[in-house]
């Protein structure tokens, strides 16, 4: 059995074949084309999978760096790039390959993989959050991802967590991605975040900032455990001490709730083992 797993981003996109075992045997990333838009991208994943030797798919599950209808299978809109609303990729890569589909946004996805591959294994409910370009979150529960009544549950990056901070391309001000996330960290302080996390003073206020987020989430799920993926998140003790120390003394205090925040263990593959699970799900529900 070959089971395709999509994970599309704003920069680049993977694409990694599973076994029946879990195992990834093929993978390739390329960069995203800005002008080719979707549909070159889409023409791209037979080429890739054709590479490989490999002549028949079972089912495909993908991971969109955006917001995602679920019960639609659509995409919203790329934050990234455009071009991508109103476009069927469901249904581009369901006929190109002959086999069944499952779509999600990737944080969602990224916590499926964490979830059942990852640091957030036996952790129900698990709150996945992604740090990187932008942030992204998911919720899973003993009965799997929570989505919400309209596809959008778990979208912290929007949370207001500086009410009198500056403006986020969202159209509010202050939100939590347009405090902490990668892109914004970098243009504001116009230094790269590994040389930001290289400051002490500078990780002290960051990790302030992403515990008023961070808090939101313990206040509302009291999660088993928060997994924090995402190349920020590989900054590891640096950034994961300050941080738990500031959460524990920013929740309330006749509060319990626990504390257990920790690096994914996937690494890069946080999203690619979430869209495997995808894809075992499409090919359960079309045998
Ligand atoms: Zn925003």
């Amino acid at each position: 059995m070959n089971f395709l797993a999509i994970d599309i981003g704003g920069t680049k996109f993977t694409l990694a074949l599973f076994d029946a075992s879990g195992r990834i045997t093929h993978r390739q990333s390329r960069a995203t084309d800005r002008d080719g838009g979707p549909r070159w991208m889409a023409a791209r994943f037979p080429e890739i999978v054709a590479s490989w030797g490999v002549s028949a798919i079972d089912a495909i599950g993908i991971g969109f760096g955006g917001p995602v209808n679920y019960a639609a299978q659509s995409v919203v809109l790329s934050t990234h790039v455009g071009g991508w609303e109103g476009f069927d990729l469901v249904g581009e890569v369901r006929r190109t390959f002959g086999a069944p589909v499952l779509m999600d946004n990737d944080a969602n996805v990224g916590a499926l993989g964490e979830g059942l591959h990852g640091a957030g294994f036996g952790f129900r409910p698990l709150f996945y959050m992604t740090l990187s370009t932008g942030i992204g979150g998911g919720i899973l529960t003993e009965h799997g991802v929570y989505r919400g009544a309209d596809s959008y549950a778990g979208e912290i990056g929007h949370l207001t967590i500086r009410p009198d901070g500056p403006d986020c391309l969202c159209g509010a001000n202050g939100c939590f991605e347009r405090m902490c996330c990668g892109l914004w960290l970098e243009r504001d302080n116009g230094r790269t975040v590994p040389e930001l996390l290289a400051g002490p003073a500078f990780v002290q206020d960051y990790a302030v900032n992403l515990s008023l987020g961070l808090k939101a989430a313990i206040m509302l799920l009291n999660p088993a455990r928060i997994v924090i993926g995402g190349g920020i998140a590989k900054a590891g003790n640096t950034l994961f001490v300050p941080l738990r120390h500031e959460l524990r003394r920013r929740i309330t205090a006749w509060s319990k709730a626990r504390v257990d925040v920790v690096p994914a263990a996937l690494g890069d593959d946080s999203v690619l083992y979430g869209a495997f699970e995808l894809a075992l799900q499409a090919k359960e529900m079309n045998p």
